[in-house]
């Protein structure tokens, strides 16, 4: 006898607890249709969701189409801007004319031709983001990735987005709720109920009794309520190579409802962390990111206020304490962690919802038909997800790696006792041969792209060995890439809307549906 998976309870209607639903009821919309399937959301009434987390990756409009959502609905409900990337800024130096681009296109002919011993070659003091993509300019000029006729998800410039953390669970919930069958039920967990065999049965609630199911997805943020408390899986701490433990956050208002709105998030580097400052329509959302060892709550704070100026006096700072690191393991016997509960990284390259986005589509595509082959896609789940966490650490803690900073905290960060062996073999490696395919990215989904290390890497000033080679004429096909690059750049600067523009003609007109 099998016992087929048909219902899957979600636990926790944050960001990760609504768009999972939203990915597993889409993907399975036509049983639940005919009622051979249910997917339900339950919520506690009482503990809020965390509000915050403000940046993300461009999967997000695959995912978001995928499931139906109207992009136009996204923008007038959500706050939402575009976002094509983010400048590090004062992050090599401190000086202040540091700084350089991680933007979401991929260098020109980038699957064709490395471009980066190219660029080492005869880059003649331009930055390598300007010379293999338009992006950097782009974002200069605070232009948007496209204009009012490109469809829905469409893009001109590869975009994500910004938008409102606190009222982006909410418009997902509606559209499960309304468009996807996604039972809601609002009621505190109390307690879990266990089989002998360790598989969650149920689990009881104050408001709503008990609520059985065949697969748990815990989605109920740092508690971790099931897979970390119920099924006792433990935390793998990663604080000796990330040292960021703190966060503060505060939402500025605009000088003016037409100030001009970043289209990229601006990260820059203090004392002991950095801050992020996210544009949206209605109000920059700024926050310190700082490691509690090397500052006290009170100088953070300080720092904080004194970059955002004088637009910060009579404003309350949110701190929120984080934990960096992940479980264990994410998927045990009949529970599989997404979001916080499986763990959390510094937000510095915005990772935490491209992982639940991706997480929710291996369930949804995975979807074990009964518990006897669980195992097994579980098993695959978790080698997916350590080797996702384990490259994330590793990019994550190349920023801070290549910096010049003096100040304790930086140093601190470029000890090789807190850099992890693979990224120190890769650092070895990048000093002869520029990243490319086949350093490990071999992945379909990647989280972060060799393209990615290159932005990182060659905008701190890290220098490849390496002359450029002629086989097959790369020597034309590159010059020929970064010359489309240019001809790119001075066609979309003359035709592209700033992002505020933009967006308050989204909001006037809506975008055209696909
Ligand atoms: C400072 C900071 C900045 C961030 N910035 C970014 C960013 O720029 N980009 C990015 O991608 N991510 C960012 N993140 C991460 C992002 O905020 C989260 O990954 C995302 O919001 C998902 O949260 P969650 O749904 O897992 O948890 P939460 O939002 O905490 O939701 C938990 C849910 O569980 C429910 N719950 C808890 N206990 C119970 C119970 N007993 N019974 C029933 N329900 C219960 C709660 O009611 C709530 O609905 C940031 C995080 C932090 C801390």
């Amino acid at each position: 006898m099998t016992h087929p998976v048909r219902n899957v309870v979600i636990v926790g209607g944050g960001t990760a607890g609504w768009l999972t639903a939203g990915v597993i009821a889409a993907r399975h919309q036509g049983r639940i249709r005919a009622g051979a399937f249910s997917v339900t959301l339950v919520e506690s009434p009482n503990v809020p969701i965390i509000g915050v987390g403000e940046g993300t990756w461009p999967t997000l409009r695959t995912t978001l189409e995928k499931i139906g959502v109207s992009e136009t609905d996204l923008f007038r409900h959500c706050d939402a801007a575009f976002k094509q990337g983010a400048r590090f800024a004062r992050w090599t130096t401190g000086a202040p004319d540091d700084g350089y681009y991680h933007p979401l296109m991929l260098p020109q002919g980038f699957t064709q031709v490395n471009l980066a011993p190219h660029w080492l070659e005869s880059g003649e003091g331009r930055s390598f983001c300007d010379m293999v993509t338009p992006q950097g300019v782009l974002c200069d000029d605070g232009l948007a990735p496209k204009t009012i006729t490109t469809p829905e998800y469409q893009a001109m410039a590869n975009y994500a987005y910004h938008l409102d953390a606190g009222k982006f669970a909410p418009f997902i919930q509606k559209h499960c709720t309304e468009k996807l069958g996604v039972r809601h039920v609002l009621a505190d967990v109390k307690t879990v109920n266990l089989s002998e065999a360790g598989d969650i049965v149920s689990v009881a609630t104050e408001q709503a009794g008990e609520i059985a199911g065949d697969l748990f997805v815990d989605c109920t943020g740092f508690r971790s309520l099931l897979l970390g408390q119920a099924l006792g899986v433990g935390f793998k701490d990663c604080g000796d190579v990330l040292f960021c433990d703190r966060a503060m956050a505060m939402q500025v208002p605009y000088e003016s409802e037409d100030a001009p709105m970043a289209s990229h998030t601006i990260s820059t580097a203090h004392s002991a962390g950095w801050t992020w400052d996210i544009g949206l329509p209605t109000r920059r959302g700024i926050g310190y990111v700082y490691s509690s060892r090397h500052i006290s709550d009170e100088a953070a704070e300080e720092e904080l206020r004194r970059y955002v100026g004088p637009r910060a006096k009579g404003l309350s700072a949110r701190k929120i304490p984080i934990r960096g690191g992940h479980r264990e393991i994410f998927w045990k016997s009949n529970c599989v962690a997404v979001g916080l509960a499986a763990g959390f990284l510094e937000p510095l390259e915005s990772s935490a919802i491209v992982l639940i986005e991706l997480s929710a589509k291996l369930i949804a595509e995975q979807m074990p038909a009964n518990r006897e082959v669980m195992d097994i896609v579980s098993r695959r789940f978790n080698d997916v997800n350590h080797y996702r966490w384990g490259r994330i650490i590793d990019f994550l803690k190349l920023h801070y790696v290549l910096t010049r900073r003096p100040e304790k905290f930086w140093q601190d960060n470029t000890d090789p006792a807190t850099i992890p062996d693979r990224l120190k073999d890769l650092l070895h490696l990048w000093q002869y041969q520029p990243p490319w395919f086949f350093d490990e990215f071999d992945r379909i989904e990647e989280v972060f792209p060799a393209a990615s290390y290159q932005y990182v890497l060659y905008g701190m000033g890290f220098r490849t060995e390496v002359s450029a080679d002629d086989n097959g004429g790369t020597r034309a096909m590159a010059s020929g890439y970064m010359r489309e690059a240019a001809d790119m750049t001075r066609k979309m600067r003359a035709m592209l809307p700033t992002n505020r523009e933009l967006v308050n003609k989204i909001h006037q007109y809506g975008l055209q549906p696909i």
